[in-house]
């Protein structure tokens, strides 16, 4: 079904790093219910388990760490240019090359059990693409794709160091290199809140890893799971 699903329901039998890959999904997810398509061979498709013993209030910010971990982890294997998307989908040339899903459980005082999940574009069959209701990339498009496996352990490694670092030092750690690969940053665009949606430049975010708009009344920044970034 999902990976994601699976890792969740595995929790009490995992160690942190443990990665679960799989082929293709049946019920791949994206925030909200969404659906995340992600057929036979298309995609590279992770789930990766982690745990913060500071508890769930230590986890904001840590989908936008994941983000930059896999952008470098490409560019190293030759997929330059790829960039993020507030607050956790990756962009080749505008167009969604992949989604990170981090996922959450865990009790008031306890650790904080996650699980990250993406799924990124390979090859995307005829078929499948017009099944996409918005702009997509894949890698192929970007360079030949050699080395599936090397690519999960560059992958894999990079998202523990910068996790590691994340439990140091936080997002704020990461902000510089968070805003230099933002796509959207001096752009104009709409933040979506329910009903609500606000215009305004996107300057990046904040020292929680918040979008930053800046708007006639001055610089707002949005935190949160109910918050959608459009262009204009
Ligand atoms: P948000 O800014 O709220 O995250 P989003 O539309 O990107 O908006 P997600 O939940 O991140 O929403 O991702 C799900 C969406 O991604 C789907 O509704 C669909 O539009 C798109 N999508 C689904 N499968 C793929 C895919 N394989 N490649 C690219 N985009 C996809």
């Amino acid at each position: 079904g999902s990976t994601n699903q699976y890792w969740l329901e595995s929790i009490g039998r995992l160690n942190p790093g443990d990665v679960c890959l799989a082929e293709c999904q049946t019920a791949g997810r994206g925030r909200r219910g969404r659906h995340w398509i992600s057929p036979f061979g298309g995609q590279l498709i992770m789930s990766l388990y982690w745990r913060l013993e500071q508890g769930m209030a230590a986890a904001m910010g840590l989908s936008l760490v994941v983000g930059i971990a896999v952008v470098e982890a490409l560019a190293e294997q030759g997929f330059a240019g790829v960039e993020l998307k507030w607050p956790n989908d990756l962009y080749y040339d505008g167009r969604k090359l992949a989604g990170i899903l981090v996922e959450m459980s865990g009790t008031a005082g306890g650790p904080c059990h996650l699980v990250i999940g993406m799924g990124l574009n390979l090859l995307l069959p005829k078929g499948e693409q017009e099944r996409i209701n918005q702009p997509w990339a894949e890698l192929a498009g970007i360079a030949d794709i050699r080395d599936r496996n090397g690519m999960v352990i560059g992958l894999v490694g990079r998202l523990h160091d910068y996790l590691h670092r994340f439990e140091r030092q936080g997002i704020a750690a990461f902000r510089e290199q968070w805003n230099r690969l933002d796509y959207f940053n001096g752009k104009p665009v709409r933040v979506l809140m329910g009903e609500q949606e606000i215009h305004g430049i996107a300057r990046g975010i904040d020292e929680q890893g918040g979008l930053r708009l800046e708007t006639p009344q001055g610089i707002r920044s949005f935190l949160g799971g109910e918050i959608s970034l459009r262009g204009n």
